[in-house]
């Protein structure tokens, strides 16, 4: 297939934001789209060339495209800098400069998808020293042979900022529609999207296939699957409102979430956003499957930094010092942990997505061979609320951060965050309750001790709608000199010339950074803003929402990707929930 048939739907895509018309182009593009290459299609669209989870990332730099512009174009590098730096958009500035030279010039044949996606595959393969004379080779073979508007969509998929706001459920709804006949399908895609976390190989099947095959898709080892979420109660009274009679408390630990596939000997382990990091966690592989009565399976468990002589929880942060390229050995060493399990969705060739919590909790207890190492997630059956005091006191004594309370008979629910599962917090009972998730959008430079640092940052919230992330705050307290000094370092790698398309904010930062950095945050309420953007228009016509008296956890959320921060309508319904608790008191005091 031409890949002028997918720049194309790109150029179009992006005069618009509207979801229909947005869904209508793909639908278009999928049905002209042969079934063999709908997924490298999908992955394109979704500027990747593999799901997230196995790790293919082409990471060309800016500098490296730009050469492959100037060698194509024949024209000095410091001019398409300057073409990029004007405008802001690299694949925009190459295409008009190439519009220019091809009307001089012939182009000598049609790219294909095939093309395009095979070069992008063998650039992200390159390694090691003379990687970079090789990428530049392959990045202008393609620009050679490619139209201007190719072009300019080629580079923003390797440079990493093709921005099309298509979010997921989009594409499924387009897959739907174009291989279905109805959108009302998307649901059986999206569960086969949630056991796979693979989209582009759930648009391969149904486009060969047809919806049968997509309501057969099976859970399989080393394929992660999208996890189940909890939704938030403030006390153990709501909690028996939405779950009735019994259920299940289990600790809330403060660790790190990690998906364990096993098949024999091989190991590989995913986190919370499902990315692979199993490297990080070498004595996970050493020892657990020594603990497990199966020949394969999938489990979830909280891996917890523990403290070496008193088997003592220790705090999340001690756990992310083991989040590093070099010297791993001395980590594990230096912060040994317990891996505590708290679900199974595979064993030995079934799946157990469909059993209750009980059935599974039963399955658990009997595959998991307790030690010293492994340990089944403590639960308590609990009736009444005083028993959900009762264990939380105990689990907040332990150290835990609260508790998650289960539904018995509720089944795995992947990539659904409901009110099967919830997590009662001790924060939750004071202020606003709960911490929230941010993404670092912008910073500001500090002065008197923070002078040469960051003084403040600048947060946002994500809109799954639109993709974009909106302000909420500005903090500046809650930082160490230590946390100053890892900001400025993280962050540093993040910097943007301009502002990135994606950010709302009413404020003008200092610097800007590329969304990705997700730290933790309480504040003590929920304010309605007019500079702030989350929830613009929601609660009132020319308002946003913002926190009042922010301050940072000390929690970088390593494990969370920008598109897992909290969401905006999180936020209106803690700004709601805010709102009940004060008309509430008010009654009680009259
Ligand atoms: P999200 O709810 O989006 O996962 P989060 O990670 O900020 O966001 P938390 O408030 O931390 O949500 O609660 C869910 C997390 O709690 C899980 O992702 C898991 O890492 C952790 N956790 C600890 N103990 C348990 C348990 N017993 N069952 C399930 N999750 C647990």
């Amino acid at each position: 297939m031409k890949f002028s048939l997918v720049a194309e739907t790109l150029k179009i895509m992006e005069s618009t934001t509207k979801r229909l018309e947005l869904t209508q182009y793909l639908v278009d593009l999928f049905k002209k789209t042969p079934p063999e290459i709908i997924s490298s299609v999908v992955y394109l669209l979704q500027g990747k060339l593999r799901p997230d989870h196995e790790g293919v990332e082409l990471g060309v730099a800016e500098k490296i495209a730009i050469r492959a512009i100037s060698k194509s174009a024949g024209i000095p590098a410091k001019k398409i800098e300057h073409a990029y730096h004007e405008g802001g958009d690299l694949g925009q500035a190459a295409a008009k400069i190439l519009e220019q030279k091809t009307q001089t010039t012939f182009m000598t044949e049609d790219i294909t998808v095939e093309r395009v996606y095979d070069t992008l595959y063998k650039i992200a393969e390159l390694k090691g020293s003379r990687s970079q004379d090789m990428k530049l080779k392959y990045i202008s073979s393609l620009l050679n042979d490619a139209s201007p508007i190719e072009a300019g969509f080629i580079l923003k998929i390797i440079t990493n900022s093709l921005r099309l706001g298509i979010a997921d459920y989009t594409i499924m709804d387009s897959l739907a529609i174009a291989f279905t006949g109805s959108k009302e399908n998307r649901s059986i895609l999206e569960q086969a999207y949630n056991v796979s976390s693979d989209l582009g190989k759930v648009a391969a099947a149904v486009a060969k296939d047809g919806i049968d095959a997509i309501k057969n898709f099976q859970v399989s080892v080393f394929s992660p699957i999208r996890p189940m979420l909890a939704e938030r109660v403030k006390s153990p009274q709501e909690a028996h409102e939405k779950m009735g009679a019994e259920f299940a408390a289990e600790y809330k630990l403060d660790g790190e979430r990690v998906q364990i596939h096993m098949r024999e000997e091989k190991i590989i382990l995913y986190s919370r956003s499902l990315e692979n990091i199993t490297s990080y966690y070498p004595d996970v592989v050493e020892k657990i499957t020594k603990s497990l009565n199966a020949r394969e399976a999938i489990l979830e468990a909280e891996a917890v930094a523990i403290n070496d002589d008193t088997g003592e929880f220790l705090a999340f942060q001690e756990l992310m010092h083991r989040r590093r390229k070099y010297n791993i050995a001395k980590a594990v060493s230096q912060y040994p942990i317990t891996i505590n399990f708290f679900d199974v969705m595979f064993v030995d060739g079934k799946s157990c997505l469909d059993l209750s919590y009980k059935e599974r909790r039963n399955i658990l207890e009997k595959i998991v061979k307790e030690d010293e190492f492994a340990k089944l997630m403590p639960m308590t059956l609990v009736k009444s609320d005083n028993e959900v005091e009762d264990v939380l006191e105990n689990a907040i004594n332990a150290g835990c951060e609260g508790l998650m309370l289960k539904q018995l008979d509720a089944s795995y629910r992947a990539g659904a965050r409901g009110s099967n599962w919830l997590k009662l917090k001790r924060e939750y009972r004071n202020e606003l309750g709960d911490s929230l998730d941010l993404v670092v959008i912008g910073a500001f430079f500090g002065r008197g001790r923070r002078t040469g640092r960051y003084g403040a940052l600048l947060l946002g919230t994500y809109d799954d709608e639109t993709d974009t992330y909106p302000s909420i705050c500005k903090v500046g307290t809650g930082f160490t000199d230590e946390n100053l000094d890892q900001f400025y370092q993280i962050l540093s790698d993040k910097i943007t010339l301009k502002k990135d398309p994606r950010i709302n904010s009413g404020l003008e930062a200092d610097v800007w950074f590329e969304p990705e950095v997700v730290i933790e945050i309480v504040a003590s309420e929920i304010t309605l803003s007019p500079i702030h953007k989350t929830a613009m228009d929601m609660i009132r016509k020319g308002s946003g929402l913002a926190l009042r008296f922010p301050k940072f956890t000390g929690k970088i959320r390593f494990e969370k990707t920008p598109e897992n921060a909290t969401m905006d309508e999180e936020i209106i319904s803690l700004y709601n929930g805010q709102k009940r608790a004060v008309q509430e008191e008010k009654q009680n005091y009259i």
